[in-house]
């Protein structure tokens, strides 16, 4: 209670306040980043939005998208740069460890500003003089919710504010599926429906958005990516840099591609690798009772959600593949034990 009254305190009178969220922005991190800024527009603050890299075109239609600067583009390096130089309060969204930031986060922790860090990942890093943290929460939107509520601004969500916010909380559930998806999450998203945030619309803008390229691309991931192993009960997909480039893949191409594997019978673990500029990118995906954020923390200097995390590999795509089913053989135990599955 002592922390809240301090940042309390901190936003009481005009701020300069500078918001951050992960690389590669979801709709929950951009949305709870969004969400924020509004509201906090709305309480007189002066609001910078920074995201360290791109983000997904289906989500362009966020209010406020249109002011958020990207830290990889020249220009708008520099003028995120002064702007967090000159920040009062620094927010962190949607991530809880600082190299999540790339660049940003040895800037941030070097900062004389009041850091703030809303985030639901597991084991976060101690940087923020006032954190505002939950494992339980679903998404950052529901703690951004639950904060504006607690702060006694519930008035102030607008249509706006709550779209945003129910975008994240929708996507992070996977469309309300995961096992995240808690009673509290149906009444979070039922007060934001109450408040403006409509829910077919939304769910339209965001998974009803594919260029046909991208069609093709889930299809051919599917029927030539696609390695199944059931007596590991593992599926992956490997995709390389040049099948990024067959297809013109945009940012945000490959997301939800991974839930393809998991969706098969038997399937307790998938992963996704993807080729990149720098380095392998992996999403991670299990079922309820696998920990794979465990997984990713131990060999891929990743992490994440139980069932939802990510790494990165500096080996070649082949290498990197051959490394992880290793692995998944040598771990049969710890991954799938608590639902009894032998290794076979
Ligand atoms: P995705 O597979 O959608 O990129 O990420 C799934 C989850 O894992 C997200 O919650 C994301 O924040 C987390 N995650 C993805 N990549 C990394 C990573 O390299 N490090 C950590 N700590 N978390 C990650
Ligand atoms: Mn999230």
């Amino acid at each position: 209670m002592e922390a809240l009254a301090t940042f309390q305190r901190e936003l009481s009178s005009p701020k300069k306040i500078f918001i951050t969220t992960h690389v590669k922005p979801d709709a929950d991190a951009l949305g709870s980043s969004l969400g924020l800024a509004n509201y906090l527009l709305k309480k007189g603050h002066e609001v910078t939005v920074v995201t360290p890299s791109d983000y997904p075109s289906f989500l362009y239609w966020m209010q406020g998208n249109d002011w958020v600067l990207d830290f990889s583009k020249d220009g708008d390096k520099e003028l995120a740069t002064e702007k967090l130089n000159e920040a009062d309060v620094i927010f962190c969204l949607d991530f809880s460890v600082l190299n999540r930031v790339n660049e940003l986060g040895e800037m941030i922790r070097k900062s004389k500003a009041f850091i703030v860090n809303i985030d639901h990942h597991q084991d976060p890093e101690d940087f923020a003089d006032f954190r505002f943290w939950s494992t339980k929460a679903a998404a950052t939107c529901e703690l951004v919710y639950e904060l504006i509520v607690k702060l006694g601004d519930k008035n102030l969500i607008d249509a706006g504010i709550a779209s945003c916010l129910y975008a994240g909380i929708m996507t992070d559930t996977g469309g309300f599926r995961h096992p995240n998806t808690t009673k509290n999450v149906h009444l979070v998203v039922a007060e934001l429906i109450d408040l403006g945030a409509d829910p077919s619309q939304i769910s339209n803008l965001i998974y009803d958005s594919n260029s046909v390229n991208r069609l093709k691309f889930i299809g051919f991931a599917i029927t030539r990516r696609l390695v199944v192993r059931e007596d590991i009960h593992t599926a992956y997909f490997v995709i390389s840099k040049k099948d990024l480039k067959k297809y013109q893949s945009q940012t945000g191409d490959t997301e939800g591609l991974v839930n393809y594997a998991l969706s098969l019978d038997g399937i307790k673990l998938a992963a996704l690798f993807s080729e990149r500029e720098d380095g392998i990118k992996i999403s991670f995906r299990s079922s309820p009772e696998v920990a794979v954020n465990k997984f990713a923390a131990s060999y891929f200097e990743g992490g994440g959600h139980k069932n939802a995390a990510g790494g990165k590999s500096m080996l070649s795509l082949k290498e990197t593949v051959e490394v992880f089913e290793r692995l998944v053989e040598k771990c049969q135990e710890q991954l799938f034990q608590t639902e009894g599955i032998s290794a076979e």
